[in-house]
């Protein structure tokens, strides 16, 4: 677990007590900092789809454990680069935060028509 880092979550520039809650100290740090979410994110949609519909496919050419061992590089990376620093939202916040855009369904995770065919 990463501890709560006080100061930029990019560039690791401490704060000033005056902006308590504030996680970045410019937008070009804030823009770092999303940029290779959104890359890494892009490594990762095409096999999380694959795991999720084309199972026997994704089972076979062993993609979960390329996503870990995806995810493993990530986070050395992230040690070498930005010790202490995590380079994605906390659990909580990212459930937040694609409540808040409407844009996480609410229900089931598995599709009836995908479940009856079991
Ligand atoms: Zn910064």
């Amino acid at each position: 677990m990463t501890a709560a880092h006080k100061g930029c979550l990019e560039c690791g520039k401490p704060w000033n007590e005056r902006k308590p809650g504030r996680e970045f100290c410019c937008s070009s740090c804030r823009l770092a900092f999303n940029n290779r979410r959104m890359k890494r994110g892009a490594e990762m949609y095409d096999l999380f789809r694959a795991m999720r519909r084309e199972r026997d496919q994704a089972k076979l050419l062993g993609i979960w454990a390329e996503m870990c061992r995806l995810e493993l590089r990530w986070q050395q990376e992230d040690q070498e680069q930005r010790p202490g620093r995590r380079s994605y939202m906390p659990p909580r916040k990212a459930l937040t935060n694609l409540r808040e855009t409407g844009r996480l369904p609410i229900g089931d995770v598995v599709a009836k028509s995908y479940r009856a065919g079991r």
